[in-house]
């Protein structure tokens, strides 16, 4: 048996932030500043709401407490995380505490988490990622309209996460067909907006892969990308040259492909400051993303999959 799960509204696509409607005395959690949320806000047509704006960057469990302590006697109607991973992952975790349910708008996109039950806080100064079903969002509203002012370089490193998690996805042992057709058409479409430079179908390809790899698990390329997101290197861009390499090893029928978009999205080679012996240690103990590998790897696998990152052998 295999089990999917999805939010059970998902509202997407030209327009669907102004033309959802969203319930009287709803909290908005954000960690925008006033003149740029009030821009959504207003877009959104959302009216009698509440505003939490405080939201740090990389949250912790202090900010899903002050949310809590701030508004549980308010009693609103929902909570809608608006923003980024951060404003998500505090909805995510203080909604069911509050017994309130929530409602998420992604405006950046590419690691798909409104689609997922995954929720990433900080407990005792240490990021944890927690995965559990009341996480799930009950409504997800996808809308490429906040893609109009992100930083290019964001949004590369965005898209090239989605890549990524779609891909390594597809290969994931823990998948099934569902997953894979998910992850398969996510690539697709991601693929054709990035060669046929059809940006504004980012967001659409980015929540496919959401919902396909948010079911089953990525893999050897997110393993090998840790090692360098200690070192301060972004997340999306570590990928273009770990999961490029990882699906090398893989022998993923992504490969080719995954190349040609990472050329055309044109990223630079990436250093490692740690020797690749010990960045190959702290690899191997991401069981979490290796157990799930297509193929077993082994601590020589991933000393060459270094060498061909550092060296560019792509
Ligand atoms: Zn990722």
């Amino acid at each position: 048996m295999h089990t999917i799960r999805i939010p059970p509204v998902i509202k997407f696509g030209e327009n669907a932030l102004g033309e959802t409607e969203y319930p009287k005395n709803a909290l908005v959690v954000t960690t925008a500043p006033p003149e740029l949320s009030g821009k959504w806000l207003d877009k959104m047509g959302i009216q009698d709401y509440m505003l939490f704006d405080k939201v740090t960057p990389e949250p912790s469990i202090d900010d899903v407490k002050a949310v809590i302590s701030e508004f549980k006697e308010k009693d609103p109607s929902v909570l809608i995380g608006l923003g980024g991973g951060s404003s998500m992952d505090v909805v995510k975790y203080a909604s069911p505490e509050m017994g309130k349910k929530k409602i998420l708008i992604p405006t950046t996109y590419g690691t798909g988490a409104e689609m997922t039950t995954y929720c990433v806080l900080k407990f005792e100064g240490k990021k944890k990622l927690l995965r559990e079903d009341k996480f799930l969002a009950d409504m997800a509203v996808v809308d490429s309209y906040f893609m109009d002012g992100t930083p290019e370089q964001i949004i590369k490193n965005s898209v090239c996460d989605a890549c990524a998690q779609a891909t390594e996805g597809y290969d994931s042992k823990l998948g099934n067909d569902l997953t894979r057709t998910l992850c398969k058409q996510a690539f697709d479409v991601l693929y054709d907006a990035i060669i046929n430079d059809k940006p504004e179908n980012y967001p659409y390809g980015s929540m496919l892969s959401g919902m396909g790899f948010g079911n089953c698990s990525t893999t050897l390329g997110h393993a090998l990308s840790y090692v360098f997101s200690n070192e301060g290197v972004p997340h999306g861009f570590s990928l273009s040259s770990c999961t490029t390499v990882a699906h090398k090893h893989n022998k993923s029928i992504f490969y080719e492909k995954f190349k040609q978009i990472i050329e055309k999205l044109g990223f630079d080679k990436l250093d490692l400051k740690a020797s690749v012996s010990d960045a190959a240690d702290t690899v191997m103990t991401d069981r979490g993303h290796l157990d799930p590998n297509p193929i077993p790897i082994s601590k020589e696998d991933v000393m060459k999959c270094l060498e061909d990152i550092k060296s560019g052998n792509l």
